[in-house]
């Protein structure tokens, strides 16, 4: 055990002799992983640990079927997309089959004519969540003839270019608010246990604060081309958007002539458990969708979701191509995932486990003060931590060491939000009933011993 110890010492060394410094890791000391299997991390000394961070492989580790079709499909075909697939097609059409109301290929059940409902016919694969954002963006304002963007404070899109000016997390970018391109606009995030307004009857505040930004924007000349946001702040920790305010952000931005893209790449596909996307949880349809992370089960796939009529704009910017992108292979992954996700339930195991989490966390809520709000839904949780609940004061420093206390004792959880005290909770949909309670158990002995 010692020597496979300076191995993971060997290791790190070797990382910080060839990577960027910007180039995150975790913990003082990261263990070396080397193998998962469904909701376990294994590292090299043999240590098992629940994995409660790893929201890309929704399956779980090592899936059998995973494996399954990329070996055939690897040995069939894998190049590039500009000939016709069958794999490619298949893979979209079921994608378009997850969307609420959808009746058949082609989104037969959308009215096209109706703004709050647009037709989402149409989908565009990439490789990332990243490029996905970039996408969407792109369409917004091919489709509008405007360049404006709005997006919230405190989220994180991606890295790209275009997907990092939207990026407002001061924690993932602390430069951004300076240096943000002239065609981002940010608006006021409404999290309402820590922003202008509190509560969950203040969606409409937060809207009309949006509404007059837009009204701002368009006497500058700056008319919306589209507003991106989260359905359920995820960086912010899965925090719940306040009731009302996605379909008045939604209408106000519609009527300003702009289009609503939601960020589906951590909130969707089943993680909420109740819905299959975020934007359900708030009786919407948005005009652009982007995901990524879990579509592939760490395999790298990304893709938009929107509307032909939106798709086509990107015409007038001549062709869109991505080598990689919408490949046979990854459309084989694609469809393994959605296959297993549906053989094996895994969007209701994600509500009925992500419940007993929740309450098990709010169980301790009532003995450790340290504990403020739970936030989120099905297994995109987040644990707030706060040293007085009234002010709110974030447990920053207490948030990092119980990460490392939990750690020993085989639990991985990270902190995430822009004051990072927020416990992030996103584990792979899999997750038992009793690794739930393993987890609050040791969550319970960290706070009752000292961390
Ligand atoms: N959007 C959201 C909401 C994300 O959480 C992320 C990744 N954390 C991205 C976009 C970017 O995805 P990727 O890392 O696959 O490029």
């Amino acid at each position: 055990r010692l020597a496979q110890r300076d191995e993971a010492g060997d290791e790190q060394r070797r990382r910080e002799r060839i990577f960027a410094s910007a180039q995150e890791r975790y913990y003082e000391r990261p263990m070396q992983i080397e193998r998962g299997w469904r909701h376990h991390l294994i590292d090299t000394t043999g240590r098992a640990y629940v994995d409660m961070v790893n929201n890309v492989t929704g399956l779980g580790h090592g899936h059998p079927g995973v494996a399954d079709a990329v070996n055939r499909q690897i040995r069939i075909l894998n190049t590039n997309s500009r000939f016709l697939y069958r794999e490619l097609a298949e893979y979209s059409e079921r994608l378009l089959a997850l969307l609420p109301d959808h009746s058949g290929p082609g989104g037969a059940a959308f009215d096209g004519d109706d703004p709050e409902r647009p037709r989402l016919d149409t989908v565009l694969l990439v490789n990332s969540g990243s490029e996905a954002v970039d996408l969407a963006l792109r369409l917004a304002q091919a489709a509008t003839g405007r360049k404006t963007i709005v997006a919230l404070r405190e989220a994180y899109h991606g890295w790209t270019m275009a997907s990092d000016a939207v990026t407002t997390s001061a924690y993932d970018n602390p430069f951004a608010l300076e240096n943000r391109p002239d065609w981002v606009h940010v608006a006021d995030v409404p999290n309402r246990f820590r922003g202008t307004y509190r509560g969950r009857g203040t969606g409409p505040d937060y809207a009309r604060d949006l509404g007059a930004d837009l009204e701002r924007l368009g006497s500058e000349g700056r008319e919306v081309a589209g507003f991106i946001c989260e359905s359920v702040l995820g960086n912010a920790g899965g925090v719940l958007l306040p009731d009302g305010y996605l379909a008045e952000a939604y209408a106000r931005v519609r009527e300003a002539g702009g289009l609503c893209i939601a960020d589906e790449v951590q909130v969707g596909f089943g993680r909420m458990g109740s819905s299959f996307w975020g934007f359900e949880q708030s009786g919407v349809v948005p005009d652009i969708i982007t995901i990524a992370k879990p579509m592939g089960n760490g395999f790298p796939i990304g893709g938009v979701i929107t509307s032909k009529r939106i798709a086509d704009a990107l015409a007038s910017q001549g062709q869109f191509f991505s080598s990689a992108g919408g490949n046979p292979l990854s459309c084989r992954v694609g469809l393994a995932v959605l296959d297993a996700m549906e053989e094996e339930g895994l969007q209701e195991n994600a509500r009925i486990v992500g419940r007993r989490l929740a309450d098990g966390f709010r169980a301790l809520a009532e003995r450790h003060p340290i504990i403020g709000p739970i936030h989120g839904e099905g297994l995109y949780l987040g644990v707030e931590l706060v040293r007085d609940r009234g002010t709110m004061e974030p447990a920053t420093a207490e948030a990092a060491a119980i990460c490392e206390r939990l750690r020993e004792l085989g639990v991985i959880v990270l902190t995430t939000s822009e004051r990072s005290n927020v416990l992030k909770v996103k584990p792979p949909l899999c997750l038992t009933a009793e690794s739930a309670d393993f987890v609050v158990a040791q969550l319970d002995r960290v706070l009752s011993t000292g961390w």
